[in-house]
């Protein structure tokens, strides 16, 4: 006998979710083994005890996977253990030794590390060009994670801000970074950025931050702190970061990167709606004005400038819907794999 095993995990304990999400796991287990249906003796499903609105083995049989018995436990809870997480065993009749693929998906990868393969999806681009919505809609159609590294300079920029210190001010900013506490949490998929414990993700977009954040990173100190960070994370899950300097700089080994351009006042419009959604009046013109004034500062300074990495693959938005370019983009994975 051979025991395949697979492990996910949900973002809550909703019913659809889980039978999803069972579903998707056998599925991988059966396509990635070549599994046979009269080659499965059973399955052994446990639960993490936050799971209670779906039976397992109830969605597995809903979805055709009837053919064996099919038996489900809740797991003991365990301190520090993962949330919402969904086991199988799958015991199959192939000889004792034959290789199994072992199925871990979505945050189940973490436990697995040596059989879930960790990869990058680096997006760069200046503002305005898409990066962040492209980024959050690849995130969630791969199950991974967005890390939206413009969010930390905000931050940062933001705590400049708060403590009456000018961003361009490189000494200055260099000491409150000694004592700048800089979080980035996944709350259900989502990023929140805490700066000295205060969840600050909606302030940083204020317009006023924006100026700010591409005076502080300019500063080697601060580029160095975020960079840092940024490598943490990427090295321990699988994610999609958007930023200026992914490809070139932080993740330079990325599997895949892309480079997104759109015109100008494209961008402009862009950037006016989002703040108008927000509730933000800001003149076109002066959005525009902004919007240049940064791209140059952003690719003219000396360290880490926005530039295409030499192997990213470049994507102009201008004419282009989100559902386009988040398509094209996933074709372009696709190819690559
Ligand atoms: O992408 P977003 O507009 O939120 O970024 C704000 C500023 O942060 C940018 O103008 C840029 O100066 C800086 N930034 C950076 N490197 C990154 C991400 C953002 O320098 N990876």
């Amino acid at each position: 006998m051979t025991i395949i095993r697979g492990a996910t995990t949900v973002e809550a304990d909703d019913a659809q979710e889980i039978s999803g999400a069972v579903k998707e796991m056998l599925d991988e287990i059966f396509a990635r083994n070549a599994l046979r249906k009269e080659e499965v003796d059973g399955f052994l499903f446990s639960l993490t005890a936050d799971l209670h609105s779906r039976h397992p083995a109830k969605a597995a049989r809903e979805c055709g996977y009837d053919f064996a018995p099919l038996f489900a436990c809740t797991e003991p809870e365990t301190e520090g253990g993962l949330a919402r997480c969904i086991r199988v065993m799958l015991f199959t009749e192939r000889p004792a030794g034959t290789r199994a693929a072992h199925v871990y998906l979505r945050g189940a990868k973490i436990l697995r590390r040596d059989i879930s393969e960790i990869y990058n999806i680096a997006l760069d681009g200046p503002a305005g060009s898409g990066k962040s919505t492209v980024a959050e809609r690849l995130a969630e159609d791969y199950h991974i994670l967005h890390l939206d590294t413009g969010a930390m300079y905000r931050a940062c920029a933001l705590g400049a801000l708060r403590r009456g210190i000018d961003p361009r001010d490189g000494g200055a900013v260099g000491e409150m970074l000694k004592d700048l506490r800089l979080e980035i949490r996944y709350e259900g998929g989502r990023q929140h950025t805490l700066l000295d414990g205060e969840d600050v993700s909606e302030a940083i977009r204020k317009n006023e931050v924006s100026a700010a954040a591409s005076d502080i990173s300019a500063h080697p100190a601060v580029r160095e702190k975020m960079v840092e960070m940024q490598r943490k994370i990427a090295s321990d899950m699988s994610c999609v970061l958007d930023g200026r300097d992914i490809g070139s700089v932080v993740l330079p080994g990325a599997r895949f990167k892309f480079f997104l351009t759109a015109d100008p006042r494209v961008r402009a419009l862009r950037r006016q709606k989002e703040l108008e959604a927000r509730g933000e009046k800001v003149d076109f013109e002066v959005l525009l004005r902004e919007i240049r004034a940064r791209d140059k500062q952003d690719s003219e300074r000396e360290i880490s400038p926005l530039k295409r990495a030499e192997d990213a693959v470049s994507v102009d938005t201008s004419g282009l819907g989100i559902e386009e370019v988040v398509a094209k983009i996933k074709s372009l994975i696709q190819s690559k794999i």
